[in-house]
């Protein structure tokens, strides 16, 4: 096994939100880290803010990009599925293009990107499959069905996978943050604002009024769960599901 300053990260949905702070974080302790997204523009940004990153277009819901990607990359030590999509409706007004576009990116994207590297790492008895779920993939949620069966499926490709792998140098494991101070939070704000009339302020003090951690998560708090979980000390620790709410969910 090589040491940390070697290892080699991918962070899908990295040129913004959490993933960026991944990226960042995992570059800052030495990995070499490729950022992955569609957003060319946003991904130069990431790579540009350290010299161990490098950014690669890569929509994760493609097979052919996915394959072709991983193809070209050094072997991967820490995957971090973590590009991910949400919307809100009722079930009744949930259409199934919106269903299967939920699904594509959180779930069928996580399973693409963890095919593509789980051979890699078995033969090198070593790696790090970390999949940022959310805590909808813990419990039900009312307007979030589709976002929530998606978490459901990326937890339960995990818990898989860490079955797969018991007993190797491979670990996969899941976190799951509430919400997190992201574009994606703020359109779930912005649709607060539009629906009541609320201050922006007051929109995001009602998203966590009745929460044990009653404030946003930071990305950066996610961030250091990979690290810990990437650290060659976290070898123990598999098919688990991180859930950084503060203590709503005791799993
Ligand atoms: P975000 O700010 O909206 O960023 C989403 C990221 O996913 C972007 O980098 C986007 O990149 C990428 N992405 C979306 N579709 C993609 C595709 N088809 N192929 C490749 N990349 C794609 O979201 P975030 O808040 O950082 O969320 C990151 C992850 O955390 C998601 O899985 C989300 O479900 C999960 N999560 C978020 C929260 C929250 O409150 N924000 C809470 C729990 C869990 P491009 O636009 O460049 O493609």
């Amino acid at each position: 096994m090589t040491g940390p300053e070697a290892r080699v990260a991918v962070v899908t949905g990295a040129s913004r939100g959490i993933g960026r702070a991944i990226a960042q974080r995992l570059a800052a302790d030495g990995m070499q880290v490729f950022a992955l997204g569609r957003d060319v523009t946003a991904l130069g940004e990431v790579s540009d803010s350290s010299p161990n990153i490098e950014s690669r277009v890569c929509d994760v819901t493609d097979e052919d990009q996915v394959v072709g990607l991983f193809a070209e990359t050094p072997p991967v030590d820490v995957l971090v599925t973590n590009a991910g999509v949400a919307s809100s409706a009722k079930l009744t007004r949930t259409t199934l293009e919106e269903w299967e576009r939920l699904q594509a990116v959180n779930a069928t994207g996580a399973f693409l990107c963890s095919r593509a590297v789980l051979g890699g790492m078995l033969e090198r008895d070593w790696g790090r499959i970390i999949t940022i779920a959310s805590v909808a993939g813990q419990r039900g949620g009312k307007y979030i069905a589709a976002y929530t069966a998606s978490k459901h499926a990326a937890i339960g490709l995990t818990r898989s996978i860490a079955m797969e792998v018991a007993g190797s140098g491979v670990t996969a494991n899941s976190i799951c943050p509430p919400y997190v101070r992201t574009e994606m939070t703020a359109a779930t704000i912005a649709n607060i604002v539009d629906r009541t009339g609320m201050t922006e302020a007051d929109a995001e003090a009602a998203l966590t009024a009745d929460t044990a951690l009653g404030r946003l998560l930071e990305p950066e708090e996610v961030a250091h769960v990979v690290a810990f979980l990437a650290n060659d000390n976290s070898g123990a620790i598999n098919g688990q599901s991180i859930v950084l709410d503060g203590g709503d969910i005791q799993t």
